[in-house]
């Protein structure tokens, strides 16, 4: 594949390549960032259908089937509209700079009787259900898998986008609207798939900074747990991980005099990313 023109185009016989053009789009935008998706949806033809719709009101770039094929339905220099309310750290309104890929799947499923099903009633095979436990959750729930040709198509996708584009960024839509979806979700190896993009063995080396004085170091999620340190202005912190709109750290300069290695959790919206 490469692209041309902002869309994909196929550059071997074995790959698979449309464009199927959506009024669902907004004006130009320099896209800086990668958001990941499940469809929720049936197939992806009826979620390629759906985002035609203008009464969807939604859209996305990429559409990608469980083989791996690939549908494109907006330029990537023009908005989707997959991200809606969103925020991750300082930056809202993903939609005006994100590029939105959505995988066919399901998504959550619920177990009857050792038998598995989506919320539209379909039933999936054990062998295709994962078990795990959604980040922003407390317990285990069942999720259906992505196959290999969908996260490879996803993959290259990604790496010709950074490799086109001034990408920052690839998170989950369940990072930048955590209250709202939990999409990819845990069925999608998010930190290998980024470790593997931004060339890192894991992805810890996000740094940011903090942008207010004495912002509370806490030890956990949300404001009513105690605060361990009171970070100063501009102090930078490595990313750990997220949950709910607070970003769990390593405080890389400790304020205090103690040296021992600071961890905690600051609200995502006083942080800034610095690369
Ligand atoms: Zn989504």
């Amino acid at each position: 594949m490469k692209i041309v023109n902002q869309k994909l185009s196929k550059t071997l016989a074995s790959e698979t390549v449309t464009f199927t053009a959506t009024p669902n789009k907004g004006d130009e935008m320099v896209p800086d960032s990668i958001i990941i998706h499940f469809t929720a949806g049936r197939s992806a033809e009826s979620s390629v259908a759906w985002f035609k719709d203008p009464e969807a009101k939604a859209s996305a770039h990429i559409v990608i089937d469980r083989e791996g094929k690939i549908t494109q339905m907006v330029e990537f220099n023009r908005k989707a509209w997959h991200a809606g309310v969103s925020r991750w750290a300082d930056r809202s309104g993903f939609n005006n700079f994100s590029i939105g890929i959505e995988l066919d799947n399901p998504g959550r499923l619920t177990k009857v009787n050792d038998r598995f099903y989506s919320w539209f009633g379909k039933e999936y095979p054990k062998e295709v259900v994962v078990e795990a436990k959604h980040k922003h959750e407390k317990s285990i729930s069942f999720w259906h898998n992505f196959t290999e040709k969908q996260i490879d198509s996803c993959f290259r996708i990604c790496k010709l986008l950074m490799e086109t584009y001034s990408i920052k960024d690839i998170l989950g839509h369940d990072d930048i609207a955590p209250f709202r979806k939990n999409d990819p979700g845990p069925a999608f190896p998010m930190e290998s798939f980024r470790a593997k993009l931004f060339g890192r063995q894991d992805d810890t080396a996000d740094i940011y900074k903090i942008t207010e004085n004495n912002t509370n170091l806490r030890t956990g999620a949300g404001t009513t747990f105690e605060s361990i340190a009171k970070l100063p202005l501009n102090t930078e912190v490595e990313f750990v991980k997220s949950k709910s709109g607070w970003f769990y750290v390593y405080v890389l300069k400790t304020p205090a005099a103690s040296g021992e290695p600071l961890y905690g959790w600051v609200s995502g919206s006083l942080l800034k990313k610095l690369k």
